[in-house]
């Protein structure tokens, strides 16, 4: 039944991507995403752009595990403000740090992996 189930999600990888592309297991086995989270170092920087505004931007979250579009998603919802994800780095309007750090915390990112700056 295991086999069967393995050969049905590899032959609807195209389809779902059910399967890991690190290391080719089913993604409910798959541990990757929880190993990658605890390897991450993930910077919280605020910069201010252009007119003034500050940008709170999120970097180093690997998007090879991590849908960086819905966690940018996400996040604007928690902090209330727009964003956007480009260029592997969540960019959000205004000084949203630690909310940020809270919300990745609670996503199982290890605290002592997340820079605040
Ligand atoms: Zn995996």
């Amino acid at each position: 039944m295991k086999i069967l189930y393995s050969t049905i999600a590899i032959v609807s990888l195209s389809i779902m991507a059910e399967i890991c592309p690190t290391c080719g297991l089913p993604k409910d086995l798959c541990v990757c995403s929880e190993i990658d989270r605890e390897q991450q170092r993930i910077r919280i920087r605020l910069e201010t752009r252009k007119f003034g505004r500050p940008t709170t931007i999120v970097d180093g979250i690997n998007d090879k595990n991590t849908n960086l579009a819905s966690t940018a998603q996400k996040l604007k919802g928690v902090c209330a403000c727009g964003g956007t994800a480009k260029n592997g780095q969540i960019l959000l309007q205004g000084d949203h740090r630690e909310k940020v750090r809270e919300y990745l915390i609670k996503l199982g990112y290890p605290e002592g992996n997340i820079e605040l700056q």
